[in-house]
């Protein structure tokens, strides 16, 4: 720990860091990133980088008419009609609009004053809890019907399984519970969401996955398509996959089928040329409800407002967070269609309530800034703000395939990544033990780039939506002399073999 600032220490001997080695971490030390301007932010030592990679009790009321609280004060809230309560039951790839949005922290603020906490258990609410809901379903790639919130996107999926359960006892089909995911997605850590995932690190020793979920092969072509094998035949082969599977575990089995439309954390993987348009029809054929995990995707960052649009899947339901608040508050959440809705009124019929949900599910604060986000989407045009730019942007990704380190270059909207190989013909990787991929952040680190070093020596781009034409020239242009400096370091310690 020699050599650590103070504050670095301190951070070492107080703060668990997930998705570390937390035995080198104890050396390296934290980057401790001070304040955040834009797209830029600000280290402990004041050096400026571009962001590349864009980070109850309760009592059960029944089916009464909604209470709005529309104001709070020391112990007291009020409602919408001025009525006075003694509050007797004392109740987290996402900076989406940069690091410096006004109206973000406006709205958590004004929020934080008029009603800094309401719940919506047992039929109470509070206006912006509808207002989100509202917002979310007016834009969702799907018929939806209502919005569960949450707090964070393992939530959001963890949710998902137990919705999707409840939903097929109540449909009387108990035997119709597996979800089938994929190796290499990412959707989340919690037991059930952590299941989900399909990265080992996210298994190993957690005794993960449990029962009930089972993974099919990833579309990582690149890595995985056979020699002479088109995309199309590819997509076919995994599409195949999963059908064997589904018969293998028997489809009345088989509940459902959850995926990201670009991989994230997994590698940031393309879908493949007619990916989803197989996989669809296999779920079509044995009524297999469909999940798009919109947690990365979602909010116009693959160039449509959510991933499955860009990709023509149809889900029967989203699951959203961080690009939903632009990550200023920790939010998450759930779409249902109809259907799912009208069976689980029946299911808490029978059980007398939903029996579920977190103390901070909708809440004011997070929903509000929620509110404001998708408020700022629309008004400024992210959107089309993001078809602008990304043609520049996919450019530039697609430009390091020259360079002799990259193997693979993909990018779609304002997402992409690059992977490092030791051979490009015959996509050999580095040995591990040169860590390229750590090698590589850390030359763009020192160039005022953070992007991020994931599995396999992939580099994975991610900037705020809000980046200008100019500041993708600079961002790439940093990268471009940190992939250089890494082909020094390669070259200079014989790396190639
Ligand atoms: N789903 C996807 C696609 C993600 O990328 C992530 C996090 O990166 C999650 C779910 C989990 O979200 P959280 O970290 O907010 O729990």
């Amino acid at each position: 720990m020699t050599g650590l600032s103070n504050a670095a220490k301190r951070d070492i001997e107080t703060v668990l860091h997930p998705y570390t080695n937390l035995d080198t971490f104890r050396s390296t030390g934290p980057l401790i990133i001070e304040r955040g301007e834009g797209i830029h932010v600000f280290d402990s030592e004041g050096k400026e980088y571009i962001e590349g990679m864009a980070g109850l009790w309760c009592t059960s009321l029944g089916y009464s008419e909604a209470e709005l609280i529309e104001r709070g004060e020391g112990i007291h809230v009020f409602d919408s009609e001025g009525k006075e309560y003694i509050e007797g039951m004392a109740g987290l790839w996402c900076t989406s609009l940069g690091y410096s949005e006004a109206e973000l922290i406006d709205a958590a603020t004004e929020q934080m004053r008029q009603l800094p906490f309401g719940h919506v258990f047992g039929g109470r609410s509070h206006e912006r809890a509808a207002e989100l809901a509202e917002k979310l379903k007016a834009i969702a790639p799907h018929d939806a019907s209502k919005v569960l919130f949450c707090g964070s996107g393992s939530e959001a999926n963890d949710q998902q399984i137990k919705l999707l359960w409840y939903y097929n006892n109540a449909k009387g089909r108990p035997e119709k519970k597996k979800i089938i995911s994929r190796l290499q997605g990412y959707h989340g850590v919690t037991i059930a969401s952590g299941s989900l995932t399909g990265l080992p690190a996210n298994h190993m020793d957690f005794d993960l996955p449990i029962e009930r979920i089972f993974h099919t092969g990833s579309p990582h072509y690149y890595r995985q398509g056979e020699a002479g094998e088109s995309e199309e035949e590819f997509s076919a082969r995994r599409a195949q996959e999963l059908e064997e599977l589904i018969l293998r575990e028997g489809p009345e089995t088989v509940a459902g089928f959850i995926a990201e439309p670009i991989m994230g954390a997994g590698g940031v993987v393309m879908p493949p040329q007619g990916y989803f348009e197989k996989i669809q029809a296999v779920l079509d054929k044995y009524d297999i409800y469909f999940i798009s995990d919109e947690v990365i995707c979602g909010f116009a960052r693959t160039g449509n407002m959510f991933g499955a649009e860009t990709f023509g899947m149809k889900p029967d339901s989203i699951s959203v967070a961080k690009a939903l608040s632009s990550a200023y508050v920790p939010i998450g959440a759930v779409t249902i269609g109809e259907d799912m809705y009208q069976a689980m009124i029946d299911e808490s019929k029978k059980i007398g309530t939903f029996g579920h949900g977190f103390t901070y599910t909708a809440h004011p604060v997070a929903a509000a800034v929620a509110c404001k986000t998708l408020e700022i989407y629309e008004k400024r045009d992210i959107l089309s703000h993001v078809r602008a730019v990304a043609p520049t942007f996919e450019k530039r990704v697609l430009g390091f395939a020259d360079h002799p380190l990259v193997g693979n270059a993909r990018a779609k909207g304002l997402i992409g990544a690059i992977e490092l190989v030791a051979d490009k013909e015959t996509k050999k990787s580095f040995d591990k033990s040169a860590a390229i991929g750590a090698v590589a952040m850390g030359a763009a680190q020192k160039h005022g780039l953070i992007v991020r070093a994931l599995a396999g020596d992939i580099i994975a781009f991610c900037p705020p939506l809000i980046i200008k034409e100019d500041e993708i020239g600079e961002m790439f242009d940093r990268m471009a002399r940190a992939l250089d400096d890494v082909e020094a370091h390669v070259q200079k310690e014989g790396l190639r073999g």
